[in-house]
């Protein structure tokens, strides 16, 4: 769709693809404060869950599940965020974002204003590391397709 930024670039760097949706690293300053912050998008300008037929959206969210699995075993968050706004890029994506009790933001969304000053840097996952756990996730969740 034209003008969609989800649409006419990647929205990130790609770390795991398939013909329905992609994977995409945070590569701004939210990645760097939320290390291994994920996007997941669908690859064709849709905006609602309900869009999608019920096979789709079940692969959506077995692989919005198989990054949050990642993220729990590559970089150990206090807590995952999920979370599919689309207010101002209305193209279907869900955001998966690792969280710590000491991140700038916590205990309020990453989108409030900071609670205190950043935390301390920690060390991001590659992305080698989390196209393999993302893959390896997504394998399991639906028997080995
Ligand atoms: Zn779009």
């Amino acid at each position: 769709m034209q003008g969609c930024p989800l649409c006419s670039s990647p929205g990130g760097d790609v770390v795991w693809k398939d013909s329905r949706c992609r994977v995409v690293r945070v590569t701004d300053a939210e990645g760097v404060a939320f290390p291994g912050y994920c996007r997941v998008i669908w690859q064709a300008h849709v905006a609602e869950m309900t869009d999608l037929d019920p096979g789709s959206s079940r692969h959506l969210m077995n692989l919005v599940f198989a990054v949050e699995t990642a993220l729990r075993s590559l970089v150990a968050p206090d807590k995952i965020n999920l979370a599919a706004l689309g207010n101002q890029v209305p193209h279907l994506h869900w955001h998966v974002i690792p969280r710590w009790h000491d991140d700038s933001h916590f205990p309020a969304a990453i989108w409030a204003s900071p609670q205190k000053s950043a935390a301390a840097t920690r060390k991001a996952p590659t992305s080698e590391a989390l196209s393999t756990a993302i893959g390896a996730a997504l394998s399991e969740a639906e028997g080995g397709a």
